[in-house]
């Protein structure tokens, strides 16, 4: 049965849209119609960023608020969004072919998670930070929330990603425009419900579902202080050009090309399935894989089989079969542009050691099986060129220095990891790679932790207690002494 919505979470209220324009979604296993919601046309979004301002511009607000007493509220929006972590995990896989196992832990329980980390950073801030100066009297430093922020997301972790953005700015005391992505529409009315069940003060989150005219607008919006923006390396360029038109506040986690660069002692058998879920992980749809995979030539043969049997070895299957390991692409565009990709590999001379087409019995859905090429030229489009799908191009290097250098040889700066036994030699290696964040024998963007792109892959920083920093403007307060 097909799910419908006919509002929006505006305001801390459900309000009636202001066209008739609707968006369809379809689930990524079938191709059916999973459901469909209303679609946000300016007059819809001119209303979100009217709750937002006027939640935010409130003298006795929530930015107002000590951290302690936001940190509560937070705290309840989190136990909503937990006990609705189930359903919206389940609106996940449905939509964009997360496996059940994965969405359960990103989509489910992350965004909670999220929350209640953010609320105690928030929260953990007391005292003023107060600088005796260099001339006498003092400065008293005071971050303050940056304004209404309106925070545009895409598909791929829609959930983990909504609230790497949310959580931090409701907690620094922000008011939020939130567009999800119209691929993955359902599992956003979750948190509309779950903001509401929590009595999070009206107009401090508001929800405009839509595509990128809706998003064009919302970034250009006068009322609106600060834009941040993951997605694509395109769509993030134009929406920097626009912020700088504006000399507006934009953040933006954008495409990555990352390197999984193999070491010449590692033991990738004993760490397969980390492997795996660092270079392959939701159907390659993750902008942090590591989905060039440098092995040194003194073991290229052996490399190229062990990653060709782990993608061999996939299970492929129904996103919302529990031992499903490979589910579909999101949709019927994007399984068209991975098999473009793929045979560009092709006609480009790599050589295909798997995959390649369509798992057998897939009739239906968006599925592309785990491809390996092997014998890639790292600056041929599959090696350069960001896929969103489960592709690996296996590089051969020489010696470490050659490998640091194809590591680093691309447009992109996201992620990474590094394969060996020596975790010494490893870290020496990752401090070395043009990235973001990279891993050593294993790769998770940990909360702890700042986590941004560097060159096309963005601007500013996610996660850590850096990420709330982006939801913040910082006010300098010259104390003179008395006279
Ligand atoms: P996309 O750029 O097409 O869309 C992202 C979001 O922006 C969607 O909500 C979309 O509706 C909206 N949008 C599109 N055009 C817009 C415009 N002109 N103005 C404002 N909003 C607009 O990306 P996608 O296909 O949804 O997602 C895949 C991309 O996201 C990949 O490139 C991936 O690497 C990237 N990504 C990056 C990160 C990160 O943290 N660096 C995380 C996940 C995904």
């Amino acid at each position: 049965m097909p799910i419908d919505h006919n509002d929006f979470y505006i305001g801390g209220a459900r309000v009636a849209p202001a066209t008739a324009h609707r968006i369809e979604v379809r689930a990524a296993g079938t191709g059916e119609v999973a459901g469909s919601v209303p679609e946000a046309h300016p007059a819809d979004v001119d209303a979100a960023v009217a709750a937002a301002r006027t939640a935010f511009d409130d003298p006795s607000g929530w930015r107002t608020w000590s951290a302690q007493d936001r940190a509560e509220t937070l705290d309840r929006f989190a136990a909503a969004l937990t006990e609705r972590g189930p359903e919206t995990a389940r609106l996940v896989s449905l939509q964009n072919g997360m496996p059940i196992s994965l969405a359960s832990v990103l989509e489910g329980v992350g965004p909670a998670a999220l929350l209640r980390y953010y609320a105690a950073v928030g929260a953990a801030k007391t005292a003023d930070d107060r600088r005796p100066g260099l001339f006498g009297g003092h400065t008293v430093v005071v971050p303050e929330p940056v304004g209404v922020v309106a925070a545009i997301v895409p598909w791929n972790v829609p959930q983990g990603i909504t609230f790497m953005k949310v959580a931090p700015a409701l907690a620094a005391g922000c008011a939020v425009v939130l567009k999800p992505s119209p691929e993955t529409v359902l599992d956003a009315y979750q948190v509309g419900a779950a903001a509401e069940a929590a009595g999070l003060p009206a107009g401090l989150l508001n929800i405009v579902p839509g595509g990128a005219e809706t998003g064009r607008y919302l970034v250009g919006h006068p009322g609106v202080d600060k834009v941040s923006f993951t997605g694509s390396t395109a769509v993030g360029r134009s929406i920097a050009e626009t912020c700088g038109r504006l000399l507006r506040p934009v953040s933006l986690e954008l495409g990555g090309k990352s390197a999984a660069v193999v070491l010449d002692d590692a033991d990738l058998g004993a760490v397969m399935d980390r492997f795996f879920r660092a270079t392959l992980l939701n159907n390659g749809q993750v902008c942090w894989l590591g989905t060039r995979v440098l092995a040194p030539r003194s073991r290229y043969a052996e490399l190229v089989d062990a990653v060709t049997g782990m993608a061999r070895s996939l299970k492929v299957g129904d996103p919302l079969d529990p031992a499903t390991q490979l589910g579909p692409l999101v949709s019927e565009r994007q399984r068209d542009r991975v098999e473009s990709y793929i045979a560009k590999g092709v006609s480009d001379g790599a050589r295909l050691t798997t995959g390649g087409g369509r798992p057998a019995g897939a009739d239906r859905g968006w599925y592309v099986e785990a491809t390996v090429f092997a014998d890639v030229d790292n600056r041929s489009a599959i090696a350069q060129e960001e896929i969103f799908g489960p592709v690996l191009s296996v590089i051969p290097y020489t010696d470490e220095e050659q490998a640091l250098a194809i590591a680093n040889d691309s447009d992109y700066g996201l992620g990474g990891s590094v394969w060996t036994t020596d975790s010494d030699r490893g870290l020496a290696f990752a401090r070395r790679m043009q990235a973001g964040s990279v891993g050593v024998n294993g790769y998770a963007n940990d909360p702890v932790a700042p986590f941004g792109g560097r060159k096309a892959s963005g601007l500013g920083y996610e996660l850590g207690p850096e990420g709330l920093a982006q939801y913040q403007a910082l006010k300098s307060i010259y104390v003179d002494q008395q006279v």
